[in-house]
C-alpha cells in the first residue's frame, strides 16, 4: 500500500477579519514506499498547509491522510520533519539535536551507533560537538536533515529545505538530499516553488492548481528515466 495517502482533503481557515479562506478543496494524492515526490505550485496554492496536516501540525476541515495504514491525528516518528529554517535547538550540541528523537523515544542507548553513522552520511562527524550557531546554513541543514532521519520515519517532510540556502550550496545539497534518498530508501515528500530542483530530485512531480470555488486540479507528472 501507499506511505502517504491523502483523501479528498479540504482546508479552510478563518482571516482575521472574519473572511473564510479556502487554502486546499478537495485534494486527493498517493505516496509509494520509497517515492520523492515534488509538491509545486504558485505561492498561496495550499504546499505548506497539506505538508502540515500530513506533520499532524494541523487538521484537515474535511477529509483523510494516512501514514501506511494509519490516520493522522497528530505529529508522530513516523513522519521527519525538515523545514526552510534548520530550527535546531541552539543550547544542543550537533549530536544532541541529532540524538534528540531517541532519547524521546527512550531508545538512545541502544541505538547511539545510528547516530554515528548518520552523523557520517551527513558529512558532520567532525562537528558532533559544535553548537548549531557555528555551523554554516548547509551544515546546519544537513544537522536538520540527520535529525529528522534519526528514528527512521516512514517518510520524510520538506518544506522548501533548502529554500534559504545560495544558489552553489542549494545545488550541493540537492545531491546530498538524493544520496541520503538512495542510502536509506526513505519516502519523501518535497514542497519547493523551484520547478527545477522539483525536476531533478524527483520521481513524481505534483502541481497543485487552485481553482476558486471548486476542487483543486491536482496534475500528477511522472518522470520515468535513469538516474541514482
Ligand atoms: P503555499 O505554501 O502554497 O504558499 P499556504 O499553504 O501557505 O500556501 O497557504 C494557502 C492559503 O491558506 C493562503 O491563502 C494562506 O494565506 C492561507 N493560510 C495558510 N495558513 C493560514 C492560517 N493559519 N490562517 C489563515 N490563513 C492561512
Ligand atoms: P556548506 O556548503 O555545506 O554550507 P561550507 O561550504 O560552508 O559548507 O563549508 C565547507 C567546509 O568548511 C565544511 O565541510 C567544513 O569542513 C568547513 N566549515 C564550515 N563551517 C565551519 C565552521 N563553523 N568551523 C570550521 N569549519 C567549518
Amino acid at each position: 500500500g501507499a506511505a502517504l495517502r491523502v483523501r479528498d482533503v479540504s482546508k479552510t481557515f478563518r482571516a482575521a477579519d472574519g473572511a473564510t479562506v479556502v487554502a486546499l478543496a478537495g485534494v486527493s494524492l498517493d505516496v509509494a514506499g520509497g517515492e520523492l515526490v515534488a509538491l509545486v505550485g504558485p505561492s498561496g496554492c495550499g504546499k505548506s498547509t497539506l505538508l502540515r496536516m500530513v506533520a499532524g501540525l494541523d487538521a484537515p476541515t474535511r477529509g483523510a491522510l494516512h501514514v501506511g495504514s494509519n490516520p493522522v491525528t497528530g505529529p508522530g516518528a513516523d513522519r521527519g520533519l525538515m523545514f526552510q529554517d534548520p530550527s535546531l535547538f541552539p543550547w544542543l550540541t550537533v549530536r544532541r539535536n541529532v540524538e534528540a528523537g531517541l532519547v524521546a523515544q527512550g531508545v538512545l542507548r541502544q541505538r547511539r551507533h545510528e547516530v554515528d553513522e548518520l552523523l557520517a552520511l551527513t558529512g558532520l562527524t567532525a562537528f558532533a560537538g559544535a553548537y548549531p550557531h557555528q555551523l554554516s546554513g548547509g551544515m546546519a541543514q544537513r544537522a536538520a536533515l540527520a535529525r529528522a532521519l534519526v528514528t527512521h520515519p516512514r517518510v520524510l517532510l520538506l518544506d522548501e529545505p533548502l529554500g534559504a540556502l545560495d544558489q552553489f550550496t542549494r545545488m550541493r545539497m540537492q545531491d546530498e538530499l538524493l544520496r541520503l534518498w538512495a542510502a536509506r530508501g526513505t519516502t519523501m515528500l518535497l514542497v519547493t516553488h523551484d520547478v527545477d530542483e522539483a525536476i531533478y530530485l524527483s520521481d513524481r512531480i505534483v502541481v497543485l492548481s487552485p481553482r476558486p470555488g471548486r476542487v483543486d486540479r491536482v496534475i500528477d507528472v511522472g518522470l520515468p528515466r535513469p538516474r541514482r
